[in-house]
């Protein structure tokens, strides 16, 4: 499947780059990871020396690293610079602040980290992790922790209470799902909250309107793409890293934009658990 996607991308760049050039509508490239280990890359997990490297492709294509609400606030004014890029991180696994945040910490990136609130204790393990063999790795960041690396400049976001598929829950079940993780998380670190990943990307116009009246700001998808002037805060796009340098470019240049309505098609089509 890379193949051929790899393909269409390379065959999308040079008129998704013509395109922003003439636009005059730079786009912020939003890119995700979930946690960041000494293992090798695989699945959910990207190994500490691919994230690295991740991290070295975005200094040479000449990323410019905002935080999250930066970058949307400058999106808003019109001022976002070129090659604008925010760091996201889903899901609260302790290796993201014991591995990645002290990484991006010592180059001097922002990031901001998804977490589930209803995991906050550190001791629960999400039902995927559970149908493999008990490892570290699957070891989600207790509160003192989070607050310690928030207290370093790591922002935090809310990722829900249980990470459940959002468009299937009736009404009072999706209020609750975000109001109380948004709660909880501003009790824990002192500050407001207005950001939200929607769990496994799942989302839809009732569910982001929901977002917006439980409180938030900015709602990140799994749906690729840049994000323009028009792209809805509450609905702003977003890439996993590609392990791969080449895949990495091309989110970059926007090349996977073409694919958004596969995106599309797979977010209507819901959860494959
Ligand atoms: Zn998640």
């Amino acid at each position: 499947m890379r193949g051929p996607v790899r393909l269409l991308g390379g065959l999308s760049r040079p008129v998704v780059t013509a395109g922003r050039r003439m636009s005059g509508d730079a786009g912020l490239t939003i890119i995700g990871w979930h946690r960041v280990d000494g293992l090798a890359s695989d699945g959910l997990s990207t190994g500490v020396d691919d994230f690295r490297r991740n991290l070295d492709v975005l200094d040479e294509w000449g990323a410019t690293v905002l935080p999250l609400d930066a970058a949307v606030a400058a999106l808003d004014a019109g001022t976002l610079p070129d090659r604008a890029v925010c760091l996201t991180f889903d899901d609260g696994y302790a290796s993201v602040v014991e591995t990645a945040w002290p990484i991006l910490r010592d180059r001097g990136l922002a990031a901001t980290l998804f977490v589930v609130s209803g995991y906050l204790s550190g001791v629960g393990r999400f039902a995927w992790d559970q149908v493999e063999p008990r490892h570290d790795r699957h070891r989600l960041a207790r509160s003192d922790e989070l607050v310690a690396a928030a207290g370093e400049g790591l922002d935090i976001g809310s990722h829900t209470v249980s990470h459940p598929w959002l468009p299937g829950l009736d009404p009072d079940h999706l209020k609750r799902e975000l109001v109380e993780s948004r709660v909880a998380v501003e009790e824990l670190l002192g500050r407001p909250v207005d950001s939200l990943a929607y769990p496994t990307g799942g989302w839809n116009p009732a569910v982001r309107a929901a977002a917006a009246d439980a409180g938030y700001r900015i709602g990140i998808t799994v749906d690729r793409g840049l994000n323009t002037s028009r792209t809805p805060r509450l609905s702003l796009r977003r890439s996993f890293a590609p392990t791969d340098p080449v895949d990495l470019r091309l989110v970059l240049d926007g090349a996977y934009t073409v694919l958004r309505p596969l995106d599309t098609w797979r977010r209507r089509r819901g959860p494959r658990w």
